[in-house]
């Protein structure tokens, strides 16, 4: 029997292996070790049941109590905290899913991988900030990372059978996100809500709002480059707007290999929950005529400049990765919470990696865990800094 462990459980991702792991057979089928989330405990205790876990683990210690007795009589042990859910990461699973939102998702999916586990990486933020490493352990202790993210399921799927010396250049396309049609005079003005009316896809808060910026796709170019380790100038974006085709692989030889599909994350987790095999998912299928055409445009750089972002920090390499994701969680922080505009996050981040080069060697190669944790800590506090200096426009 297979034993699986879901970390961020209670999210979309999160949501979508649930979904997945009960339609092929739930508790009949896997052995669940642990599930963990944040403050949705009722949730996170009837998930829990379902496929009758080992362990629940919530973030937040104070919901511990909320857990327990949601749990009471199943035979579920409930936890609680940072340290918990970094030790559920310990106990053997054969397939983890690493589902939680931001660099808090890096320690568990390092602490899977020094097990030799197969970790479906939903975690773009892990390889954005520790990618090297990440690499370096799964490889060390006969790891898998298998990718989650749908444009890299997507070129990971165009690559079967392939020779990466053959690959010349990775597309990724972008569906632009909630305001790829407005004005570019209007973008400073938009609201929270604004941003999150994304046109295809149903996805959590943060990694929507990181969509209409393109902060999104600015941190996949970067995935995409320490997860299939190509040079940056072989990586390329493209808008979308139908978000059909997930991404494109381009070989020596001309052809162009593209992955279609209907915008649903379980196409992607399906597909590493089973890999290497393919079964039956229950995901629509594409019906091209009724389409009739899909459309696409260059990414115009003053709408998108963390795009040109992503970029630099790939030219810095090292710990840029670092900074540059925790400069751009402050940044969504602050956007939510009404103290800095929409434009105005791309300006922090910008800001940060200026101010973090005077205190961190940035593009000093990624050594252990502890390096990228400490840049990131020292980043989040300069950046808030920067934030509580700058007036929101
Ligand atoms: P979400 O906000 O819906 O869910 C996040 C999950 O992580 C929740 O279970 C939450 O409780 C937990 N969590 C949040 N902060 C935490 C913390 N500090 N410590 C421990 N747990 C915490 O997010 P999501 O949209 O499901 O995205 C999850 C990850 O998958 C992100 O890295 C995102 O970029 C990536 N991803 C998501 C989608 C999508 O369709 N939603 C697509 C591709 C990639
Ligand atoms: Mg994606």
């Amino acid at each position: 029997m297979r034993s699986v462990s879901v970390f961020g459980a209670t999210g979309s991702v999160g949501e979508s292996t649930f979904d997945l792991l009960m339609r092929q057979g739930g508790p009949a089928v896997y052995r669940c070790v642990a599930l963990t989330g944040g403050q949705k405990v009722e949730r996170l205790a009837e998930m829990a049941r379902a496929l009758q876990a080992e362990v629940a683990v919530t973030a937040d210690e104070a919901c511990l109590p909320a857990l327990r007795a949601a749990l009471a009589g199943s035979g579920v042990e409930a936890q609680a905290g940072h340290a918990a859910i970094a030790e559920a990461a310990d106990r053997p699973a054969d397939w983890v899913m690493s589902a939680i939102v931001g660099a808090a998702g890096l320690v568990p999916g390092m602490r899977a991988l020094r097990h030799g586990r197969t970790l479906a990486l939903a975690n773009k933020e892990s390889l954005v900030t520790a990618g090297p490493l990440l690499m370096r352990t799964a490889v060390a202790h006969g790891a898998r990372i298998l990718p989650v993210d749908s444009e890299h399921s997507a070129i990971f799927q165009a690559l079967v059978g392939e020779d990466m010396a053959a690959v010349e250049r990775i597309i990724l396309t972008a569906s632009g996100g909630a305001l790829r049609d407005w004005p570019l005079e209007r973008l400073a003005a938009a609201t929270v809500k604004e941003a999150l009316a994304h046109p295809n896809w149903a996805m959590g808060p943060r990694i929507t709002i990181d969509s209409a910026s393109m902060f999104n796709k600015a941190l996949e170019v970067i995935e995409t480059r320490e997860y299939f380790g190509i040079a940056p100038d072989q990586i390329e974006v493209i808008i979308h707007p139908e978000s059909l085709i997930h991404s494109l692989v381009g070989f020596r030889d001309g052809a162009v290999m593209a992955h279609l599909g209907a915008a649903d994350m379980r196409h992607p987790i399906g597909y590493a929950l089973n890999w290497p095999e393919r079964m039956p998912l229950p995901v629509a299928r594409l019906d091209l005529a009724a389409l009739g055409q899909l459309t696409f445009r260059a990414p115009d750089p003053a709408r998108y400049p963390a795009l040109r972002l992503a970029f630099e920090v790939m030219a810095t390499g090292g710990l840029a990765g670092a900074v540059f994701n925790a400069a751009k969680e402050v940044a969504l922080d602050h956007f939510i919470a009404g103290s800095l505009g929409f434009a105005q996050m791309a300006g922090l981040v910008e800001a940060s990696l200026a101010r973090l080069s005077s205190d961190i060697c940035l593009g000093k190669a990624v050594g252990g865990l502890e390096d990228v944790l400490e840049a990131d800590h020292l980043t989040r506090i300069r950046a808030r800094e920067i934030a509580a200096a700058m007036q929101v426009r």
